[in-house]
């Protein structure tokens, strides 16, 4: 078994980068200009080509995906009352309700897909549901069509965390331009990255414009402030990594899919592992490969395969573990209650995230691959 470990620390994501000269150059506009944030040309160019690339009607850069999050609910003017949410998600999606006043109702997911489960949010609705904030967990759009059902027969917004979407495509449009707002990450972890940034898409040009004015303090011209806005501005060093990242990601998708497609090769038949499934009316990011682990058919808990592939310098991380709903400050809240979220609590103890980027060489994914199926005999 010591054949197997990697000389080289393998993560569960590696960002692609271009030649550090291409970014030193794509940087001199903004140094001739002197011109280094507040909607420089490096800025506008990016949001011009990701609202394209997206097939958003509206999109408004951001210097990461929580404060894209926070924005939304101020554009939405949400203040007070609850929103329906995920607890299982990245910490981000939760605080952004907790910051703005909004008390998080926790509604269980689906066991295939580890999303919101569209039957839980309805069960919740009270008069003070303001909102749904479903996230497209490891790109894995949403059912959109039931929340969208919900929204309407009861007067909701829906809010998409959509930190994972780069490149999904739902019925060939994009996965992060459905809902009402719909929030992307840049950051370094994500497949497609600015090193910090975010986006948030929106559906009307009053709303763009509003997004506009909060971003920047509030500020809608040298003499008005329309109201509490923030800094959520992007700046051109990033608005610059941004607009040479976007003429590789298609890449950086193919390869990602490529190993996704070895994986799941590799992995299937494999007892007390499970593998996420993918909707066939989903074009796939490959920005995650998760996988559940049935601690009585695989011999392995996910905790014990965790450790164990550690000494082989596989680190795989334990997406999402814990559970929001487990956090203090939202534990207390009766929807957070364990038996409430049943099949959120067992996806938790379940799940791990292997190392998936597209530098990660086919060997290495057929030697983890290799392990997985030896561990447990190994071990036992
Ligand atoms: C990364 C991530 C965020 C936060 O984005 P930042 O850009 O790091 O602020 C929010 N939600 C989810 C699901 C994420 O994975």
């Amino acid at each position: 078994m010591a054949a197997h470990r990697a000389e080289e620390p393998i993560y569960v994501t590696r960002p692609s980068l271009p030649p550090l000269e291409a970014y030193a150059e794509r940087l001199e506009t903004a140094w001739s200009a002197r011109w280094l944030t507040n909607r420089g040309a490096l800025h506008e160019e990016l949001e011009a080509k990701l609202a394209k690339r997206l097939d958003a009607p509206y999109l408004s850069l951001f210097c990461n995906g929580t404060i894209a999050l926070l924005t939304a609910l101020k554009a939405a003017d949400i203040h007070d009352g609850e929103i329906i949410t995920t607890p299982f998600t990245f910490p981000a999606t939760v605080h952004a309700l907790h910051w703005n006043g909004v008390r998080p109702v926790f509604a269980d997911i689906d066991p295939a897909t580890s999303n919101l489960d569209p039957a839980a949010v309805e069960r919740l609705i009270t008069p003070a549901t303001r909102a749904i904030l479903a996230v497209h967990v490891y790109g894995q759009p949403c059912d959109v069509d039931a929340f969208d059902s919900i929204a309407k027969r009861h007067g909701l917004v829906v809010m998409y965390d959509a930190a994972h979407t780069f490149g999904v495509a739902l019925r060939g449009k994009p996965a992060a331009a459905y809902g009402d707002y719909s929030v992307l990450s840049f950051h370094a972890t994500k497949l497609y990255t600015t090193g910090e940034g975010g986006a948030l898409i929106s559906q009307s040009a009053a709303q763009h414009e509003r997004i506009g004015f909060l971003r920047n303090f509030g500020i809608a011209n040298e003499e008005e402030v329309i109201g509490a806005g923030i800094n959520g501005k992007m700046s051109e060093f990033h608005a610059a990594l941004g607009l040479l990242q976007l003429e590789t990601v298609d890449q950086e998708i193919a390869s990602r899919r490529a190993i996704s497609k070895r994986y799941r090769e590799l992995l299937s038949g494999i007892p007390g592992i499970t593998l996420h499934a993918i909707g066939e009316d989903v074009y796939h990011n490959g920005a995650y490969f998760p996988i559940r682990i049935d601690a009585g058919l695989y011999g392995l808990d996910r905790n014990q395969l965790y450790d164990a592939l550690k000494p082989f310098n596989i680190h795989t991380r334990k997406y999402f573990y814990p559970l929001c709903s487990h956090y203090p400050g939202y534990c207390e809240l009766p929807s957070a209650a364990p038996a409430c979220l049943p099949v959120a609590e067992r996806v938790a103890e379940e799940i791990l995230c292997l190392p998936i980027f597209g530098s990660l060489e086919m060997d290495r994914v057929e030697s983890i691959c290799t392990l997985l199926r030896a561990l447990p005999k190994a071990i036992a």
